[in-house]
C-alpha cells in the first residue's frame, strides 16, 4: 500500500542520516579510544589507582563503537558484503555455540541440538555466524527466567529446490501477531534502552543476500521458533 511505501522511504531516509552519523561518530571515538591508551601508557603505576575508571571508559566507547557499526552494516550493507565460501550450516552452529555459552549458563538455558543435515551451502562464515548469533541472544533474552533453547539443522527442500533450514527455538515468552509484524522493521525494539531494534533487520538482509528466507511462528506465554532456509550450494 502507498501507506507502507512512505513509511519504507521514511526508514531509508532515516537510514542515510543515521549512516551519516554514524561514520562522524566514529572519527571521534577512534581518538578517544587511541588517547586512553597513551594516558595509561603515561600513568604508568598511577593507572592501577583508577583502572574501574579507566576499564568503564575504554568498555563505554567499545560499545559505542558497536553500535554505530551495526548502524553502518544495516545502511551500508554491501560495503560490508563478503566472500562466500561452501560450509555446511551445522558446523558453523556447532563452532558459534562457544561465543553465547557464557549466556546461556548465566541464564540458566538448557541447549538441545539437532544437528541432522550435511548439505553446504554457499555463505561468508561470519555473515552466517552474526545471524546465528542474532537469532539465539534474542531467544536468550526472550527467557529471562531461563528455559530451553534449540538450535537445529536439516536438510529440506523449498519450491523445487535442496536447501538447508536452521532453526532457533525457545520457550520464553513468545509474541503477540501485532509484534511479529514489526520485528524485521529497523529499529523496532521492545527492549528500552537496551536494543537497536536493528538485529533482526540486519539478519534478513544477511538471508536475503544468499537468496534464503527467513520466518518465525510465537505463541505468548510458550516460546518462538525462527526458521532460516538457504539453497543448497550448487557443486
Ligand atoms: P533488539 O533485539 O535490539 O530489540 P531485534 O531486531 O533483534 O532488535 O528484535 C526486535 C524485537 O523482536 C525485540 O525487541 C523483541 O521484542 C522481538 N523478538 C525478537 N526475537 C524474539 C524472541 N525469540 N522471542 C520474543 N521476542 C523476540
Amino acid at each position: 500500500t502507498s501507506k507502507q511505501l512512505v513509511v519504507s522511504e521514511k526508514l531509508a531516509a532515516v537510514g542515510e542520516i543515521a549512516a551519516g552519523i554514524a561514520h562522524e561518530i566514529n572519527n571521534p571515538v577512534q581518538v578517544i579510544q587511541g588517547n586512553l591508551d597513551v594516558v595509561r601508557v603515561q600513568l604508568g603505576d598511577e593507572a592501577d589507582q583508577i583502572k574501574t575508571e579507566l576499564r568503564l571508559i575504554d568498555e563505554q566507547t567499545h560499545s559505542i563503537f558497536l553500535i554505530v557499526n551495526k548502524l553502518l552494516q544495516f545502511t551500508r550493507p554491501d560495503e560490508y558484503a563478503e566472500g562466500s565460501e561452501e560450509h555446511r550450516p551445522a558446523d558453523i552452529i556447532t563452532d558459534t555455540l562457544p561465543l553465547v555459552q557464557h549466556l546461556l549458563s548465566k541464564g540458566h538455558i538448557d541447549l538441545s541440538l539437532e544437528l541432522e543435515s550435511i548439505k553446504a551451502i554457499s555463505i561468508n562464515r561470519t555473515e552466517l555466524q552474526q545471524i546465528l548469533i542474532n537469532l539465539m541472544v534474542n531467544a536468550i533474552h526472550a527467557m529471562p527466567d531461563g528455559g530451553a533453547l534449540t538450535v537445529g539443522a536439516l536438510d529440506a527442500d523449498r519450491d523445487g529446490k535442496n536447501g538447508v533450514l536452521v532453526f532457533v527455538k525457545d520457550t520464553g515468552v513468545g509474541m503477540a501477531p501485532e509484534l511479529l509484524t514489526r520485528i524485521f522493521d529497523p529499529f523496532f525494539t521492545t527492549k528500552q534502552g537496551e536494543g537497536t531494534g536493528l538485529g533482526l533487520s540486519i539478519t534478513r538482509k544477511l538471508v536475503e543476500r544468499y537468496d534464503g528466507e527467513i520466518e518465525a511462528d510465537s505463541v505468548v506465554g510458550h516460546g518462538t521458533e525462527f526458521r532460516v532456509w538457504f539453497p543448497a550450494a550448487v557443486s
